[in-house]
């Protein structure tokens, strides 16, 4: 059993995974982002709390984090929303308050693990995770061993140039695959787009988008082809590039992916011409809600597993 910890920018989500990648017990609670000694003493009951729910001992603990994150010393770098997290070891204060063996990675790279350990990816040994939400993350696995580049660093395959003239990138390039193809990318386009008359342009989301799509509404399905194309134009990319047997595809904007699939296979299939493409299978994620979770356990067990 391993206390799984899951740290994003406004929660953390602490639960106890069972060998098979089961959530038996989870809990979770408000980041506070100033204050990272409050942060670990949350986390250490809610450890022991979840453990107690589900009438287990866990041996080993496994991290997952919102990054950029030191996998290799267990510290947080420069993270944005949690200033008073920077130069802290949660895998140090963890494993002294434990005694217990703590590995930590980037939540993208945990996820990519999860999938490739226990999800859609299960015996495929070059799997890109990809997960487009409010931006476009993931993970990279390549002969089964997660791919990490230089002093541990996390690769952000978001960001790669699709379009020189796009919008403004917050990394500092224009026409990031991110800019182009995350869901606040779609509402732009829509936004920018839509007739004046266009009832729903006010306050409308991504998912509000892909419902009346599926409902035939005409601004919208342009909303979505486009969003289609530059969803495409990204994963070729990505196949172009490491030509993987599968890439997972995962997060809010993929809760919709009937709309986009059939468009993002044509574009594939418009390029890609020197690899085997049509080898590489796209596949949904299959672990849902608790993802992240999943996979901070996985985590441990790729660290420290056998
Ligand atoms: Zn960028």
């Amino acid at each position: 059993m391993i206390g799984a910890v899951d740290i994003g920018g406004t929660k953390i989500a602490v639960g106890m995974v069972d060998p098979s990648g089961k959530v038996l017990a989870r809990m979770q609670a408000p980041t506070d982002p100033e204050n990272y000694s409050n942060g670990i003493e949350l986390i250490a009951r809610m450890l022991r709390a979840t453990a107690e729910n589900a009438g287990e001992e866990f041996s080993g603990i496994g991290i997952g984090s919102t990054g950029p994150v030191d996998p290799v010393l267990g510290e947080f770098g420069d993270v944005d929303f949690l200033p008073g997290w920077r130069g802290r070891s949660p895998v140090k204060d963890l494993a002294q308050i434990f005694k217990l063996r703590v590995a930590l990675e980037n939540d993208g790279d945990a996820a990519a693990l999860a999938e490739a350990g226990w999800g859609v990816g299960r015996n495929c040994s070059r799997l890109i995770y990809v997960t487009v939400g409010t931006g476009i993350g993931g993970g990279i696995i390549l002969d089964g061993q997660l791919y990490r580049g230089v002093d541990g660093a996390h690769p952000e395959v978001g960001h790669h140039v699709v379009d020189p003239a796009g919008p403004k990138c917050s990394c500092g390039f224009r026409g990031c695959w991110e800019s182009l193809a995350a869901g606040p990318a779609m509402v732009a386009r829509l936004e920018a787009h839509a007739p004046a008359s266009y009832l729903h342009r006010s306050g409308i989301t991504a998912k509000q988008i892909c419902e009346l799509a599926q409902q035939g509404d005409e601004v919208a399905l342009q909303a979505v082809e486009h969003e289609a194309y530059y969803l495409g134009l990204g994963i070729a990319n990505l196949i172009n590039l490491f030509a993987p047997e599968v890439i997972v595809l995962s997060g809010s904007v993929m809760k919709s992916a009937a709309l986009f699939l059939d468009r993002i296979h044509a574009v594939i299939d418009s390029g890609c011409r020197f690899v085997p493409a049509a080898k590489t299978q796209l596949r949904l994620a299959s672990l849902g809600e608790d993802t992240n979770l999943i996979g901070a356990a996985r985590v441990w067990h790729s660290r420290f597993g056998q």
